[in-house]
C-alpha cells in the first residue's frame, strides 16, 4: 500500500477501466478504503461519496452488519455450483424478492450482472413466444435514451447513439425504437404521449417479443424522469398488442426513486423484471430476472422444456447472503423518510444552479439529483475540481448528478450540493 505510485503507473499502462483508454491522460484516483459515505484515497484525502458507486452502495461502505453476514457466509459456504445443487441463501433471497416485488412475479433467475439479467429477460421472452407457437416474435421494442447494459443483446436496446450502434452494426441485433417520452414526471401524458410506441406496435407487433424499458427513470442514457401515465399506457399497449413488458429496475430498484420499485408509481406489473446494482448494497455482483408463473410454466412445459441459460456463478451464496442482509437493512430502516429528506435537500441545494448560465435544467426525484448542463463537461478538469473540493461526483456528458447513499446526513448532503453549485459556476466546462 505504501508505494501507491507504483501500482497507479501499472494501472495506467495495463488495466482497463469503464469506457476508458489505456495510457490515457485522464487520471484514476487510487482508493485504499471506504467507510460510511467516505472514500479514502491513497494520499489520505477523504471524499464524500455522491455516487453510491453507481447506484449500489445504498447503506454506505464498510457496514458492520453487511461485513458480518458476508464473513459468516464465507466460513460456511462461499460458493458451490447451482446445477443440481441448491442452498438456503438462494432460496431465502428468492422468497424475499418474490415477496417484495409485484405479486404476479413468482419465479427468480439469478445471474451475476445487470447486463446478463437483461439477456436472460430477452431469452425468456423469446422462449415464451416460441412455446406459444409464435416463434417469429424475436425482436424487441424500446425507447431512445435508454440504457440496459453492455453485452450485445442488452446493448441492442441502448440508445442507438450513446450505445454506439454504428460501431457494431454488423453483429448487433436490430430492434425497434420509439422516441423517448416527452411527458415528464409529475405531469400528465396527453392521449398521444405514447404515439411512437403505438405506431411501432401497430406495424411490427407480430415480430415483437417484448417492450423493454426502465420504469420512470431513464438512467445513464439521459437521467430523465418521465410521466407515470406514460408507464400505465405502456402496460395497456403491451396487453392490447400481445407483447410482453420487461421492466429494467436495475438502477431504480430498492428505494432510489422513493418507491421500493419504480413501477409502483404507476401500479404496473411487468411480465419480466430485472434487478441488480443495489441488490447487494454494493457488496457483490448479483442480479436477478423475475417472471410470472404463466411464463415460467410455458417455458418449462414447452420445447425443449428448459430455460436455456446457466451462469457459472449463478446464485453465488456470498452474493445472495449480502443481498438478503441488504434488503433487511433497507426494509428495517426508515427508508421512505430518508429518501424524502434527501429529495427535499437535493431540491433546495441544487435549485440555485438554475440561475447559472451553464445550466440547462435541474431535476430531482427521490435520492437522485441531476444538473443538466448546456455543454458536455471536460471530464479531466471537472473531476479534479470535485476531488479538490473533497467530494466524489462523476459527471457524464452534460450531466452532473448526485445519488448518495441513503444513510448520508444533512451536513454531508449540503456539502455535496454546494460543491456542485461552486464547481459548475467556477470550473470552466
Ligand atoms: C447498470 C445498468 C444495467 C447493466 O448492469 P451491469 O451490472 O453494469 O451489467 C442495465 N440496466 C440499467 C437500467 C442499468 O442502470
Amino acid at each position: 500500500m505504501s508505494n501507491s505510485e507504483d501500482w497507479i503507473a501499472f494501472d495506467k499502462a495495463h488495466v482497463w477501466h469503464p469506457y476508458s483508454a489505456i495510457g490515457a491522460d485522464l487520471p484514476v484516483y487510487p482508493v485504499v478504503s471506504a467507510d460510511g459515505v467516505r472514500i479514502t484515497l491513497a494520499d489520505g484525502r477523504e471524499l464524500i461519496d455522491g455516487m453510491s458507486s453507481w447506484w449500489c452502495a445504498i447503506h454506505g461502505y464498510n457496514h458492520p452488519q453487511m461485513n458480518r453476514a458476508v464473513a459468516e457466509q464465507a466460513e460456511q459456504l462461499a460458493h458451490v455450483m447451482f446445477g443440481g445443487l441448491t442452498h438456503q441463501p438462494a432460496t431465502d433471497l428468492a422468497r424475499k424478492l418474490i415477496e417484495i416485488t409485484p405479486e404476479s412475479l413468482q419465479t427468480v433467475f439469478f445471474s451475476d450482472s445487470g447486463s446478463v439479467s437483461v439477456e436472460v429477460a430477452m431469452k425468456m421472452a423469446i422462449q415464451y413466444w416460441h412455446d406459444k407457437g409464435q416463434p417469429g416474435k424475436q425482436r424487441f421494442l424500446t425507447i431512445r435514451k435508454g440504457y440496459h447494459g453492455d453485452t450485445f443483446g442488452a446493448m441492442s436496446l441502448c440508445d442507438p447513439q450513446t450505445g454506439m450502434h454504428s460501431l457494431f452494426s454488423e453483429i448487433l441485433p436490430k430492434q425497434h425504437f420509439a422516441d423517448a417520452p416527452t411527458c415528464y414526471f409529475g405531469h400528465p401524458c396527453k392521449g398521444d404521449g405514447a404515439k411512437g410506441l403505438t405506431e411501432k406496435l401497430e406495424q411490427h407487433h407480430h415480430e415483437i417479443a417484448a417492450l423493454v424499458l426502465e420504469p420512470i427513470v431513464q438512467g445513464v442514457g439521459g437521467m430523465r424522469f418521465y410521466s407515470v401515465e406514460y408507464l400505465k399506457e405502456v402496460r395497456r399497449l403491451c396487453d392490447q398488442f400481445g407483447v410482453l413488458l420487461i421492466l429494467d429496475e436495475i438502477a431504480t430498484g430498492f428505494g432510489r426513486t422513493g418507491k421500493l420499485f419504480a413501477c409502483e408509481y404507476a401500479d404496473v406489473t411487468p411480465d419480466i423484471m430485472c434487478v441488480g446494482k443495489s441488490l447487494t448494497g454494493g457488496y457483490m455482483s448479483l442480479a436477478a430476472t423475475l417472471t410470472t408463473e404463466e411464463i415460467s410454466q410455458t417455458i418449462s412445459g414447452g420445447d425443449p422444456g428448459l430455460f436455456m441459460h446457466g451462469p457459472t456463478f449463478m446464485a453465488n451464496p456470498l452474493a445472495c447472503r449480502a443481498a438478503l442482509t441488504s434488503i433487511d437493512l433497507l426494509l428495517n430502516s426508515p427508508w421512505q423518510e430518508r429518501i424524502k429528506n434527501i429529495e427535499q435537500r437535493l431540491q433546495q441545494g441544487l435549485s440555485p444552479c438554475r440561475e447559472l448560465p451553464q445550466v440547462e435544467e435541474v431535476r430531482v426525484l427521490g435520492a437522485i439529483g441531476v444538473v443538466e448542463l448546456k455543454k458536455p463537461v471536460e471530464m479531466k478538469h471537472i473531476q479534479q475540481c470535485f476531488v479538490d473540493a473533497g467530494v466524489w461526483i462523476r459527471p457524464f456528458g452534460k450531466l452532473v448528478y448526485l445519488m448518495p447513499p441513503f444513510i448520508i446526513d444533512d451536513e454531508d448532503l449540503n456539502k455535496l450540493t454546494s460543491v456542485v453549485f461552486d464547481v459548475v459556476e467556477r470550473c470552466p466546462i
